[in-house]
């Protein structure tokens, strides 16, 4: 996804003030809080939304934003990093003075999103592949169904929070008595406690599994690419929807083939009598072995197009092209006989006057007469 303009993401322009962009972050980071707003791009939104807020509502951040773009604000931790940030954007909003609602422990929870790296040969990304890829991933404890608690019997109500996983603590300080709110430090910010754990998972309501994912890459993929498994990742907490997987797929290099968006390029060796004379070669291709004539007098340095014999689309439709760039190999280790031909041909070139038909020379010889 590309990424959107801060400025856009809040629905202000680059005049807003300090106070416009709190009030504009407010009211959309209720709309589209995690635990309000069940759309499956509710969570993306409110992370995008929570980044451009830091940025922004930052002096220094936003000017160098204001300058730089995205490179600038990153300079300063904001932009990518983001992830982590809920709990204290949560205190910011609805809290005040520190602590603040902490997020609902039974709310439902997005998965966890994973990554994985698949490595391709030049020419598995040519054909496609299927990988099975192994993850290990964190699920429901079947022993409990989740509850973390032994079977045949249930978690408790955690008695200090009464379920919120919030708990108030009271401090006298030098300004007077403070009201802070903070994780329950009996149930962690469950908001339950469990008297006899369940033995599989201890307690916790999760266990890792591995997990195998089938991943179709498609043909045509370049070095770089993503590829993006909807639903695929960590399972939800609480009923709330799976993760995501996210497949970067890289590709190495080829010996002979080099790949430039969906073409491919390739230098092709030719002797010196093939170029003068003209020849059919047999050229390789992804595809198969192509057969190119090359005519008379062919330059190194010439470039020939193979129609459609480049890259295949990922998205479907027609290949690129292959382009093949002549390189012409001068002769080494030679016979004396081969010696003996090739003077023989310089002197009549030199009579025949060869060398005055190529432009290269006839500028050679313009420079030297000045
Ligand atoms: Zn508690
Ligand atoms: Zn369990």
């Amino acid at each position: 996804m590309a990424k959107r303009d801060y400025y856009e993401v809040l629905g202000l322009d680059k005049s807003a003030s300090a106070q416009d962009i709190k009030r504009a972050y407010r009211k959309l980071a209720r709309q589209y809080h995690p635990d309000i707003n069940q759309e499956p791009d509710a969570a993306d939104k409110f992370k995008e939304l929570g980044e451009a807020y830091e940025v922004l509502s930052d002096e220094q951040k936003r000017a160098q934003y204001d300058r730089f773009g995205f490179e600038g604000a990153s300079q300063f931790g904001g932009g990518g990093d983001f992830q982590g940030g809920f709990g204290d954007i949560f205190d910011m909003f609805f809290g005040g003075g520190g602590g603040g609602r902490r997020q609902d422990p039974n709310a439902p929870r997005r998965g966890e999103d994973y990554q994985y790296v698949v490595d391709l040969d030049f020419m598995e990304s040519v054909t496609g592949k299927t990988e099975i890829i192994d993850l290990e991933i964190e699920v429901e404890c079947d022993t409990c169904m989740g509850s973390g608690a032994k079977p045949g019997t249930k978690p408790d109500t955690c008695s200090r929070c009464g379920g919120s996983g919030v708990e108030t603590v009271e401090q006298n300080t030098i300004l007077g008595r403070m009201v802070n709110q903070r994780t329950c430090s009996q149930c962690h910010g469950s908001g339950k406690t469990i008297k006899e754990k369940c033995e599989t998972c201890h307690g916790s309501g999760h266990v890792k599994k591995q997990k195998q994912v089938e991943v179709k890459i498609p043909a045509g993929i370049d070095n770089g690419q993503q590829i993006r498994l909807s639903g695929k990742g960590g399972p939800g907490f609480n009923g709330g929807p799976a993760g995501d997987l996210y497949i970067v797929v890289r590709v190495r290099a080829h010996e002979i083939f080099e790949r430039v968006d969906q073409h491919i390029t390739m230098e092709m060796p030719v002797t010196f009598a093939q170029a003068a004379l003209g020849a059919e070669l047999e050229v390789p291709t992804v595809h198969g072995k192509v057969s190119l004539k090359v005519p008379a007098g062919t330059q190194t340095g010439s470039r020939f197009r193979l129609r459609g014999k480049g890259m295949p689309s990922v998205r479907g439709g027609g290949n690129g092209d292959q382009y093949v760039n002549i390189v012409i190999m001068t002769p080494t280790n030679m016979t004396d006989r081969q010696k003996e031909l090739l003077r023989e041909f310089e002197e009549i070139s030199g009579e025949a006057g060869v060398e005055e038909q190529h432009g290269l020379f006839q500028k050679m010889k313009k420079f030297f007469s000045q």
